[in-house]
């Protein structure tokens, strides 16, 4: 396992602060990528009757939600998006490709794709902002999918007296248990915790140990075992059979970021930010949870899917564009678990009209520039042709060809979250910040911003 070591913090590449700036998340693609020149439409928001936001309880959690069939397969680390797009199109990497657009960009003084800012000094201005987002993801080093037991996202208790690690303290009292354990991840810094026992379909089946070069795939099953704590060998990751519980944390993403284009340096700040809020929390409260003597294993976007985990937590359904969608922020959200085997009383799934609403809106798929999510009326079982390796097929859904998606992420120079931003569950529970029409760069610096941490910008 690798550890960290403080005589390295500070000691990054110029390739590596520049693979940070760009947003390395969230999108299962495959495909070739040959600069192919998307159209960016007019960011023209559909008027829509905003969903109205009743919550029940569901008996269902998402696989009978989204009726999985009984052969669904684990997915692979392996086909994720930025892996295997960076294995067709050999070098330069997807993620060097992206970074090279955001620099070429900024020095044509621009924060997107025919976003121009006021001038070049402001395009580099909003670089910093990106900067300051992601410089936590800098210091700490591996972050995002594909870096189990790597870096700060270890395995192990990191730094305590095993008079704690190794000495289970007795909790009879699930409820209690869970009530605490939230408010520990609430310090932390999750905006909203839901607990689940995990269903092990969402586990990953291998993770892939070269996840964002190009050349072929370096893949290590993730396995359940009986064991007391979880290791890793040289041939397989090993998690202790006891691990049956998640801890669901979501951290809302600022509004504003996202409002000036879905697709700029300025979307890029806000996901790095969320990265950031990510790692802090997942680490902080898997520390918590060692020190009390139980196995924790910090998640961003590794080792479990992190969407029908939050579904099954209670913290919302699925929605058209493939995200979480909350009732309190909407897909404004992003997502980072801690997997244990301290008992805890779980959460139940809820329900709030979500699939009905997507079956008629339609708004992300028709406002999204590269044609990635579906359109259909109705959802299915199999996801586009064009999307395989990556699709996980064999739940009922709509589908999100991340191909399409990343190749625009590419050509932008600002990733993408276009669908997000039109979504009207976003616009229902958090507003507009920037008024319709005025969504240029130079509005954003007039905003009362307040400090520029979670807790304190308007969402
Ligand atoms: S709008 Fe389309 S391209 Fe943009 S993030 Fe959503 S799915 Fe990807
Ligand atoms: S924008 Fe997409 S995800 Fe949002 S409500 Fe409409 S169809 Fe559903």
């Amino acid at each position: 396992m690798t550890e960290i070591n403080p005589k390295n913090i500070g000691s990054f590449s110029r390739r590596r602060f520049l693979e940070m700036i760009a947003s390395l998340s969230l999108v299962s693609a495959s495909g070739v990528w040959a600069g192919q020149q998307f159209d960016l439409p007019d960011l023209v928001i559909a008027d829509s009757d905003m969903p109205k936001i009743k919550v029940a309880m569901a008996a269902k959690k998402a696989a009978l939600r989204h009726q999985c069939r009984p052969d669904m397969a684990r997915f692979s680390g392996k086909h994720m998006a930025f892996k295997v797009i960076s294995e067709e199109l050999g070098a330069p990497s997807a993620s060097e490709i992206m970074v090279n657009q955001i620099m070429k960009n900024v020095r044509a003084g621009k924060i997107g794709k025919g976003v121009s800012a006021k001038d070049p000094s402001e395009a580099r201005m909003f670089l910093a902002l990106n900067t300051a987002a992601t410089t936590w993801n800098m210091i700490v080093g591996p972050y995002g999918e594909n870096h189990e037991n790597m870096g700060f996202l270890g395995w192990l208790p990191q730094g305590l007296p095993p008079e704690l690690t190794a000495n289970p303290v007795s909790l009879k009292d699930k409820r209690d248990t869970s009530k605490k354990i939230k408010a520990i991840a609430a310090y932390a810094g999750s905006d909203k915790t839901g607990i689940t026992e995990i269903d092990r379909r969402w586990v990953y089946s291998s993770t892939c140990k070269n996840g964002e070069d190009p050349g072929p795939a370096i893949s290590k099953p993730i396995l359940f075992k009986k064991t007391d704590q979880p290791k890793e060998t040289e041939k397989a990751l090993i998690l202790p059979d006891s691990v049956r519980y998640a801890v669901v944390m979501l951290f809302v993403q600022p509004r504003a970021l996202h409002q000036i284009d879905p697709a700029t340096l300025a979307n890029n700040a806000s996901v790095n930010q969320g990265y950031s809020q990510m790692g802090i929390a997942s680490v902080s409260l898997a520390q918590a949870i060692r020190s009390l003597g139980y196995v924790a294993i910090p998640c961003m976007n590794d080792t479990a899917m992190s969407v029908p985990l939050s579904i099954d937590a209670g913290l919302g359904e699925l929605g058209r564009l493939g995200f979480l969608i909350t009732p309190e922020f909407g897909p404004h959200v992003r997502i980072a678990k801690v997997l244990t085997n301290m008992p805890m009383a779980t959460d139940k799934p809820i329900e709030f009209g979500v699939t009905e609403y997507c079956r008629d809106c339609g708004i992300c798929a028709r406002e999204c520039p590269s044609g990635a999510i579906s359109p259909d009326k109705e959802m299915t079982f199999e996801p586009p042709p064009g999307a395989d390796p990556c699709g996980n097929p064999g739940a009922l859904k709509w589908y999100v060809d991340g191909k399409k998606c990343l190749r625009w992420w590419l050509e932008s120079g600002g990733g993408c979250s276009r669908c997000v931003n039109v979504c009207p569950y976003t616009r229902a529970t958090m507003g507009d910040v920037l008024p319709p029409g005025q969504i240029r760069p130079e509005d954003f610096w007039d905003l009362d911003h307040k400090a520029y941490g979670r807790r304190d910008i308007t969402y």
